[in-house]
């Protein structure tokens, strides 16, 4: 192999590089075969509503559990999906699972909760898009009260006036529709006065900054007074310390996801967190008090 140093500096590059585009070929090339045997799992983060802490819904993420190179990230096999095109099925199995997971959840005796899904943007061109959601509700029977759909910015806008017929399509299911990463992307206030939306997802890089940048926390504050005027439900995502809860209570904010309440949980672990934090904070310290 090369001597100098220079040439190994060069040699590890190329390997890295290598590494790279074989662990792309492979993820890539496995994918099919991972969605034929079903080697992905949804896991469950918590909503939690402010000020009282109750369990509100969940978020589902998909993990794909490698049999050689255990659990993978979304954010590494989604782009292989999209470019692929096995988006289309994959996300269709998301949509499947998190519906039979609610009437799962529901069978079991827990209170109904809201379940949301993300969409990829090539998922959300599907042309039978709505058709599928709507066929999936009934053959799990699920309340499409129940189910919301989380979609980017750039997703509405690469084609909004399509965008916004599909979204009252799912409007008249019953679904509700929630921007994610909101203020990450470039949509017009404008625009979202024309989206049939019922939530706005704060991006976590604003709520990471809360209380140490006095800028950001004025987008934050005005975000979500915005959302309120508009009757929109605002979350925030990313949520790690309690001093960011506070701060987003004096805001007004609805609702909460993040660390600080609990990390992505398999159905089981999920299923657990409601029996210890299904009820609200009054009545948890009710009960602890005759512990
Ligand atoms: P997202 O929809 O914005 O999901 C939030 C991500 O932030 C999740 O990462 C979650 O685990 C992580 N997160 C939650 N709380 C905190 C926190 O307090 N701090 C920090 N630093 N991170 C937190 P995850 O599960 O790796 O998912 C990444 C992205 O992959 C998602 O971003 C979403 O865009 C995409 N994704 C996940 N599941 C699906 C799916 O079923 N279909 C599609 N199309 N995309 C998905
Ligand atoms: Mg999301
Ligand atoms: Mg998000
Ligand atoms: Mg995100």
């Amino acid at each position: 192999r090369a001597k100098s140093t220079g040439h190994n500096l060069y040699f590890v590059y190329e390997n890295k590089m290598a590494d790279n585009i074989n662990a792309h070929l492979t993820l890539g090339g496995g994918l099919r075969k991972a969605i034929d045997e079903e080697e992905f799992v949804l896991h469950y983060q918590p909503k939690i509503r402010l000020p009282d802490e109750a369990v509100v819904g969940a978020e589902a993420l998909i993990r794909w559990l490698h049999p050689e190179l255990g659990m993978i990230s979304p954010d590494q096999f989604i782009p292989l999906a999209e470019e692929s095109g096995l988006i289309l099925p994959l996300g269709e199995w998301v949509i499947r699972r998190a519906c039979r997971q609610l009437q799962a959840w529901r069978e079991a005796g827990y209170p109904p909760i809201k379940l949301s899904v993300n969409l990829s943007s090539r998922q959300f061109m599907q042309a039978d898009l709505v058709d599928m959601v709507q066929r999936i509700l009934q053959e799990t029977g699920v309340d499409s009260e129940y189910l919301e759909l989380e979609l980017t910015e750039s997703m509405l806008m690469a084609d909004a006036q399509q965008s916004i017929e599909k979204l009252h399509g799912f409007r008249k299911l019953g679904l509700t529709l929630s921007i994610d990463d909101f203020g990450t992307g470039y949509s017009s206030l404008a625009y979202l006065k024309k989206f049939p939306i019922q939530t706005l997802k704060i991006d976590r890089s604003f709520i990471h900054d809360l209380g140490l940048d006095s800028d950001n926390d004025a987008i934050v504050k005005a975000t979500v007074a915005m959302a309120n005027s508009l009757n929109l439900k605002v979350i925030a995502e990313g949520v790690e310390s309690r001093a960011q809860v506070d701060v987003l209570n004096s805001y007004k904010c609805q609702e909460v996801q993040g660390y600080l309440f609990s990390k992505p949980l398999c159905s089981h672990e999920f299923a657990l967190y409601m029996d210890t934090h299904g009820f609200s904070n009054l009545s948890a310290s009710i009960e602890a008090d005759y512990v």
